[in-house]
């Protein structure tokens, strides 16, 4: 039976991956700060443990395994990352993640990792056009990313590119663009622009008003959790070592993005405009190199995954009003 780790498993991402994994058939261990918010975990094993502590580190990879998922990482959605207050926590923890586990699969002899790098890594400067961003990878150097999220995701990807030349290791590399779908995080500051704007919607009757940072003339692209997870698996087992963008290519303005939560809703929304911290004016997936490497692209629109997600916020929201109403 095949063996796989899912570094990160409590997390969004990483806990669909463990029940994706599981589905094949794979003998799974997760392991990350906490269980799952939102679902039971479904991994054969789970480790409650600190991933910058290497002898933690070592303890869970203490066997052989096929394959190893690497999406534990200290993120959070432009509430958490462009501010500037947490960038020494992020850089720290991240980067001693990456450096603990690479050691300690060198160590092990294991050469399957998979390293999740973000499209935060590309350059400011060719993200400055909101209808024109240039995210081919090619186009990473000179490196110019606009947070020290990035900078240190492209520290990391480095890191896995050296271990690949200097010990024979075969990590392959994604950049992800805005993964979203149900059990996200929706709420506390750590949520991304589509699980915001459906709790936003979610929580005003027909005709009420919601607050969205900057003109909303930002452009972004979004891929459902479930494309994600295909990209992944294939890049994994193929020979092609990245790194590679995984992402949507349907680029859309965040009012375009209200507009299709308020559809999916069927609520007309009035859109108020705040300060806030913004990120990049434009970004894209550019999906040329994985298609050719891998024969991928998604398979959906941005508004099918936005009415699965929606459902599941709103149920949430159900959820926490019950909660709150209960003394
Ligand atoms: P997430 O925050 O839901 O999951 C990350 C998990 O890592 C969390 O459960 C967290 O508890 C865990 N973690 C953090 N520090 C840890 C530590 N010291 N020890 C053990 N576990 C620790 O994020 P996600 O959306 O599932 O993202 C997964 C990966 O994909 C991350 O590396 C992220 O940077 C990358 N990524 C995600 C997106 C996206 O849109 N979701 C986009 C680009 C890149």
């Amino acid at each position: 039976m095949k063996t796989s780790l899912v570094c990160g498993a409590g997390g969004f991402i990483g806990s669909h991956l463990v029940k994706y994994l599981k589905m094949e058939g794979s003998w799974v261990r997760g392991v990350d700060l906490k269980y799952p918010e939102f679902c039971d975990t479904q991994a054969d094993d789970f480790i409650i443990g600190d991933l910058r502590d290497q002898t933690m580190v070592d303890r869970v990879i203490n066997q052989k395994f096929d394959e190893i998922y690497q999406l534990a990482a200290d993120m959070g959605g432009a509430g958490y990352i462009f501010t500037g207050e947490n960038d020494a926590e992020i850089m720290h923890n991240s980067a001693t993640i990456n450096l603990n586990i690479l050691e300690a699969c060198r160590k092990g002899n294991i050469k399957n990792i998979f390293y999740s790098s973000s499209a935060c890594m590309y350059p400011e400067h060719n993200q400055l056009d909101p209808n024109n961003p240039i995210c081919s990878e090619d186009s990473a150097y000179p490196a110019n990313p606009d947070s020290e999220y990035g900078w240190e995701k492209l520290f990391s990807e480095r890191l896995y590119l050296a271990y690949n030349r200097n010990y024979g290791m075969n990590c392959r590399i994604a950049r992800y663009h805005n993964i979203f779908g149900p059990e996200c995080t929706w709420q506390g500051g750590k949520e991304k622009a589509p699980a915001a704007i459906c709790r936003k919607i979610a929580m005003v009757e027909n005709g009420e008003s919601i607050e969205i940072w900057g003109d909303g003339g930002q452009t972004r692209s979004f891929l459902y959790i479930d494309e994600c997870l295909e990209g992944t698996i294939r890049l994994m087992r193929s020979d092609f070592e990245g790194p590679v963008n995984i992402g949507s290519e349907e680029m859309v303005a965040i009012n375009e993005l209200v507009s299709i939560v308020s559809k999916v809703a069927q609520k007309e929304i009035n859109v108020k405009h705040i300060d806030g911290p913004l990120g990049v004016r434009g970004r894209n997936s550019d999906n040329k190199l994985i298609f050719e490497k891998l024969g991928w692209r998604p398979s959906q629109s941005l508004e099918e995954g936005v009415a699965k997600t929606y459902q599941w916020i709103v149920s949430q929201c159900s959820l926490e009003t019950e909660k709150n109403v209960i003394p």
